[in-house]
């Protein structure tokens, strides 16, 4: 069995253990609504008025006239994910994390020292409680697909198991949009055709769902019979290094996305020349004024940290985007992914060879100096040509 352990409103939750004043009280963890900040989290008080996370502040605030709003303190977040996490390693090494609140485990191999999977999610769930003071909610399923529906399904304070032979019983009532790879067009195309539930998608012809979803209708119609044979894949370390900027007013100007995109793209290629992390993909991620929001990305022939060569691509991903479009743009981000596992491995005569190429490399030595410049005298010190400076993450 599988274990999905997802936080109840996380960012808020844990403001509300800091501060008993504002507990219970309708509260986001979010941007200022002046500064066309948005929700990154909405207690479930807060939630009662319609207001969920990704919203602009600013519509929150009209929502519910009362709302506390709380600027949001990532340490604080990611320490308490730490602990979250030590917790998890407690019962399992096999944790995956999907976010700073949200973790996959695989308990198969530690049910003869704790009890089985489902005793294990309940010890998770009331440590949690015990020492942290903060509320998660927990699916137990055959595997990962389910395991995160049923800890979606009992939100919040849930605790669902979902035992092998319920699942079509779990499955069947569910609206087709639970099921990953339909997004909204899907569910849709799907409505319209009469298909609304899992069961009704599960019994459909065959030929009726390949219409409607393409090349991905047998990985969709599996999942609409509980079929997932993904694995837990343990993952302690980074799985990316991203930053994004939200801009004060929409930006229609080209250059300026540019600029911004050069100094997203430093910024990451500096965190991870300092973490000693080189990865193959790069993703740049586009919000438009209406909240539509795409992301490219590029895969490398080998890992880099070079801020040069992710530039080159971010640049090319933009233009195919952007070039000759009119457009107003909200947000944009930057991320690099796809790490080499094990740097350790790494270490072979032919990565000597290649550190030496490395170092004759042009871009490398330009790198090495900015960083240098940057440890010293702090980040926003040294720009490449036309980056603009913007606001520092909080
Ligand atoms: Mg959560």
């Amino acid at each position: 069995m599988i274990i999905h352990v997802d936080m109840d409103a996380f960012y808020a939750s844990v403001e509300e253990r800091e501060n008993p004043e504002i507990r219970g009280k309708p509260l986001i963890v979010g941007g200022h609504p002046d500064k066309r900040g948005v929700v990154s989290a909405a207690n479930y008080p807060a939630r009662q008025f319609g207001i969920h996370s990704a919203m602009p502040s600013a519509l929150a605030v009209r929502k519910c006239p009362d709302l506390l709003i709380v600027h949001p303190r990532h340490r604080l977040y990611r320490e308490v994910s730490q602990q979250i996490a030590d917790i998890f390693w407690r019962y399992t090494p096999i944790i995956e994390p999907l976010s700073l609140d949200e973790a996959f485990l695989d308990c198969s191999g530690s049910e003869k020292l704790y009890g089985d999977s489902i005793r294990i999610g309940e010890k998770i769930k009331s440590d949690i409680a015990n020492e942290l003071e903060l509320i998660a909610s927990v699916g137990i399923a055959p595997n990962k697909f389910l395991a995160k529906l049923a800890s979606d399904q009992g939100k919040p304070d849930g605790f669902t198991v979902v035992m092998k032979d319920q699942v079509q019983d779990f499955l069947d009532p569910l609206p087709v949009d639970r099921l990953w790879g339909i997004g909204k067009v899907g569910s849709a195309r799907f409505k319209s055709s009469g298909i609304r539930t899992v069961k009704e998608l599960r019994l459909a012809d065959s030929g009726v769902v390949r219409n409607l979803l393409g090349q991905n209708s047998t990985k969709i119609h599996n999942l609409a019979c509980g079929i997932d044979d993904r694995k837990v894949t343990p993952d302690s370390e980074v799985k990316s290094i991203s930053q994004e900027t939200t801009f004060a007013q929409n930006v229609s100007d080209y250059s300026a996305i540019e600029s911004t995109a050069i100094y997203l793209t430093e910024s990451v290629c500096y965190r991870l020349r300092k973490a000693d992390l080189e990865g193959r993909v790069i993703k740049v991620k586009i919000r438009f004024e209406d909240f539509h929001t795409i992301s490219r990305s590029q895969t490398l022939e080998g890992p880099s940290n070079l801020t040069q060569t992710f530039w080159k691509i971010v640049r090319s991903l933009i233009a195919e985007e952007l070039r000759g479009q009119s457009f107003k743009i909200r947000l944009i981000g930057v991320e690099v992914s796809g790490f080499v596992s094990d740097p350790d491995q790494q270490t072979s005569i032919f990565d000597h060879l290649q550190q030496d190429n490395k170092s004759a490399n042009p871009s490398r030595s330009v790198d090495s100096l900015t960083d240098e410049i940057r440890n010293r005298f702090g980040r926003d010190v040294i720009q490449l040509g036309r980056s603009v400076r913007q606001r520092k993450d909080p």
